[in-house]
């Protein structure tokens, strides 16, 4: 067997670790010039062995060989122990992503989606979607009877977080994803919060797995870009029929970068994640602050159900919860508005997941889409501010929190 096969066999393997399926499956060594990096194939068109013949590409919208790469990196990532992914599709940016998911509907068909997500998702549900005749009912995902009583004979898909945006709800989505095997109904998940490495919701039979690739897979803040996985081949193709129809995909500069990001994911989000659960802990122990919504933390409202789903085979001591924090300050919303802009190290900035630290208040910045009266029911708050905690030293952040604080 040849190294190149070998390594092939290695990387691809059922058996093979996370982080050794993100560096070799995918990113095999190029055939041509033994370059361990695979070339990044900008061409826009491929040549074709005769008319009305079609090699494996010939359109850079319909399939380019960079994107394949990413794909099946993806795919395998998501994979886990069940292998329960018929494959990954790359598109432009997670709202791309999402809009293909919402495609899938006609007019008159409803959707159940949660109360704590993206604010982006938000307005495609009530503003693009429901222009095409599509209804919305929002419920409290941490409610699974909510949700099977919100679902009618139209109902066609369900859409959550699996960590919620902004208020960090943790919704079971085991439950969820068997109430709707029940009805018939297909289930999507952001999982943008939670990254591929410490959860994999098809594991648990949700159908679509979506990620914002902007945020913890690229990790640099450098490219845009969104991600399905999806469990079967049906449903699949459906999609893949839905982005080459519309043209939503993925640059190949941009499937490099997210490829060259995923090869470091789950070294990143670990590390990220422990700085978190230190600065969750110590944000707890503030005087100036009047709650924290962390789920690694034993306050947090789905703390259990977190400890379950999270890294779902490592023990207690050795999981991670992701590097998202939001808490509300004991202060006046011209306060709140003082501390985020007083951060040296946070940036104050919208996005999440890349290895520089950010800061944002929700109810004016990603969540400013959401109707006012919408914010207010289900909790997003003038006071609540939005940590996305980096790569950077723990105390230097502290530190750099506690003289906003002080401003
Ligand atoms: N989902 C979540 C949780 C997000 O935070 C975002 C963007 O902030 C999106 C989806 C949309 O992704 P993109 O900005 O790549 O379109």
């Amino acid at each position: 067997m040849t190294d190149h096969a070998d390594r092939e066999k290695a990387g691809g393997s059922d058996r093979a670790g996370f982080r050794t399926r993100a560096i070799h499956v995918g990113g095999e060594v190029d055939p041509v010039t033994g370059a361990v990096v695979a070339p990044i194939h900008f061409a826009s068109t491929f040549r074709q062995p005769g008319a009305g013949q079609w090699g494996e590409y010939d359109y850079s919208r319909s399939g380019n060989p960079t994107r394949t790469a990413l794909q099946q990196t993806l795919a395998s990532l998501e994979c886990g122990r069940t292998n329960q992914c018929a494959g990954a599709l790359a598109f432009s940016t997670g709202m791309a992503a999402i809009h293909a998911v919402t495609m899938l509907l006609k007019s008159g068909d409803h959707v159940v989606a949660g109360t704590d997500i993206y604010g982006g998702a938000y307005r495609l549900l009530h503003q693009i979607c429901d222009a095409s005749g599509i209804r919305v009912t929002l419920v409290d995902m941490t409610q699974p009877d909510a949700v099977e009583a919100a679902i009618c004979a139209d109902t066609k898909l369900i859409w959550g977080e699996t960590v919620g945006n902004p208020r960090l709800t943790v919704p079971n989505m085991l439950a969820i994803a068997e109430i709707a095997k029940k009805h018939n109904v297909i289930t999507g998940v952001d999982n943008t919060f939670a990254t591929p490495a410490l959860m994999r919701p098809l594991e648990w039979g949700i159908d679509i797995v979506m990620h914002s690739a902007t945020k913890y897979l690229g990790g640099h803040s450098d490219c845009l870009g969104g991600t399905l996985a999806v469990a079967n081949k049906e449903l699949f193709d459906r999609l893949y029929f839905i982005q080459n129809a519309t043209g939503a995909v993925l640059d190949p500069m941009s499937c490099f970068l997210i490829a060259r990001g995923l090869k470091t994911l789950d070294l990143r989000i670990r590390e990220q994640s422990k700085t978190a659960l230190q600065l969750a802990r110590w944000l707890e122990s503030h005087d100036k602050v009047r709650s924290v919504l962390y789920p690694g933390l034993s306050s947090h409202p789905q703390a259990e159900l977190a400890a379950t789903l999270f890294d779902s085979e490592l023990p207690t001591s050795e999981k991670c919860f992701g590097a998202m924090i939001t808490f509300e300050l004991d202060a006046p919303l011209e306060k709140v508005k003082r501390v985020c802009q007083n951060t040296r190290l946070f940036h104050l900035a919208v996005s999440l997941g890349a290895v520089e630290s950010l800061i944002e208040q929700p109810a004016t910045m990603s969540h400013a889409s959401y109707a006012p009266e919408d914010r207010a029911k289900h909790g997003i708050t003038d006071s609540l501010i939005r940590l996305s905690v980096g790569l950077e030293n723990f105390a230097d952040l502290q530190e750099d929190l506690e003289r906003a604080f002080d401003a």
